[in-house]
């Protein structure tokens, strides 16, 4: 047993309850750059989709201007046969190359179509990136928002451990030192409860009874004992 005046007991409780609320603060001050990440690769989805759309435009893009180079290549060979129309010698030849124009323009009259729908692609896949990038600029608003208040929260909390911290010092100066070495002990032990009340003659670290008799010591005496079941510190309150 551990004699002690009621003030050195205060001191210590509320040494641990500061030490204990400033682990808790600590452990949620902690989570929040991983809450940052987390929101920061939600953007992730957008940006991909965007580039996914980009590509898919300059493909259709691509695939327009060789369409617009077939035409005029056609164009010119069209133009390259009607001259020769006019220096043909037998008429075999002449109906030859008109059906050769002929195949020429129904052709291009094919790529035109396919040219025309390719724009459509093209103006349809472009809204299509617009309404993304809209959406993505508004996300990425609000993320941010949620951003800030995580800072905001941190600061917060960094604020109230320091505070803690100090406080925390403050008492330990006012402490036995081999009092505090054995709850520092006790708390690393016990799972951060070094000294615990007793109510009703159960010790609060633990939920078991003590003896009666400690329980009666306890009542009457500035003593600190141990819990005979979890070897916390006990006090009655
Ligand atoms: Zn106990």
């Amino acid at each position: 047993m551990i004699s002690i005046t009621r003030q050195q007991l205060d001191l210590l409780v509320t040494l641990q309850e500061n030490e204990r609320q400033q682990e808790r603060l600590q452990a949620e001050r902690d989570r929040i750059p991983g809450k940052k990440a987390e929101l920061e690769e939600s953007l992730r989805a957008y940006e991909q989709q965007e580039r996914q759309k980009q590509e898919e435009i300059a493909a259709l893009k691509k695939n327009y201007r060789a369409r617009e180079n077939e035409l005029e290549l056609n164009q010119s060979r069209i133009k390259k046969r009607q001259t020769q129309l006019n220096s043909v010698k037998t008429n075999r030849e002449y109906q030859s190359l008109l059906k050769e124009i002929d195949d020429i323009r129904s052709t291009n009259s094919r790529i035109e179509d396919a040219s025309l729908q390719c724009l459509d692609e093209i103006d349809a896949a472009e809204k299509d990136l617009a309404t993304k990038q809209q959406a993505h600029a508004e996300e990425k608003e609000r993320i941010e928002a949620q951003q800030q208040e995580l800072e905001n929260t941190a600061r917060q909390l960094q604020d109230r451990i320091d505070h803690l911290t100090q406080a925390s010092a403050a008492i330990e100066e006012q402490l036995d030192a081999d009092l505090v070495r054995q709850y520092r002990q006790l708390r690393k032990r016990c799972g951060g409860v070094a000294i615990a009340p007793v109510e009703n003659a159960v010790c609060k670290g633990c939920y078991l009874n003590i003896p009666p008799q400690m329980y009666n010591e306890l009542q009457r005496e500035n003593e600190l004992r141990m819990c005979p079941h979890c070897h916390r510190l006990i006090y009655v309150l």
